[in-house]
C-alpha cells in the first residue's frame, strides 16, 4: 500500500482531535479561515465510497450530516459544503466547511477563495473543539490524542 498521511498519523494534527463519531473521528481543520471548518476521518483505510457496504455508507453519511447540523447551529451557517475529494489526500475524509454571512465569496469552493490561513491559539482552539464536542454530544476522552 502507499503511504498514507492520515494511516500514518501526519495529518490532521493530534491537537486538533474532536472526538469519535462512530465510523469516523472529527478534527477541527488547520485553518479556521472558514471558522468551524472540520474534517471527518474514516477510520479504515478506504479510498472510494463503492468499497464500503451499503451500511457502512449509510452511518457515514449520517455522520457527515449531523455535523453539519452542529456546524449550523453553532457557526449560525448560511450553507454547509460537505466535500469529499481526496485528489491529495486519498483516504476517505469530508470537510464539512460552514458558510458564513461574512463569507468573502459564499458562491466558489473554498478551495478558490484566496485568503490567509488563520491559525487559532491553543487555548482558542482548545474552545473550539470543547464547543464542538459537547454539541456533538461527546464525552472528554481520557486523552486528547486518539
Ligand atoms: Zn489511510
Amino acid at each position: 500500500m502507499l503511504s498514507c498521511k492520515i494511516c500514518e498519523k501526519v495529518w490532521p494534527p493530534s491537537d486538533h482531535y474532536i472526538g469519535n463519531l462512530g465510523m469516523t473521528r472529527a478534527y477541527l481543520f488547520e485553518d479556521q479561515f472558514f471558522a468551524g471548518w472540520t474534517v471527518l476521518i474514516l477510520k479504515d483505510h478506504r479510498t472510494e465510497l463503492f468499497q464500503l457496504t451499503r451500511d457502512e455508507r449509510t452511518k457515514l453519511i449520517e455522520e457527515v450530516s449531523r455535523a453539519g447540523e452542529v456546524l449550523t447551529e453553532i457557526f449560525n451557517a448560511k450553507k454547509i459544503n460537505s466535500e469529499l475529494l481526496g485528489n491529495q489526500v486519498p483516504h476517505i475524509h469530508w470537510h464539512v466547511i460552514p458558510r458564513l454571512k461574512s463569507d468573502p465569496d459564499p458562491l466558489k469552493p473554498v478551495w478558490c477563495v484566496p485568503h490567509e490561513a488563520v491559525r487559532l491559539t491553543a487555548s482558542l482552539l482548545s474552545e473550539r473543539i470543547l464547543v464542538l464536542r459537547s454539541a456533538l454530544g461527546l464525552s472528554l476522552p481520557s486523552s486528547r490524542f486518539p
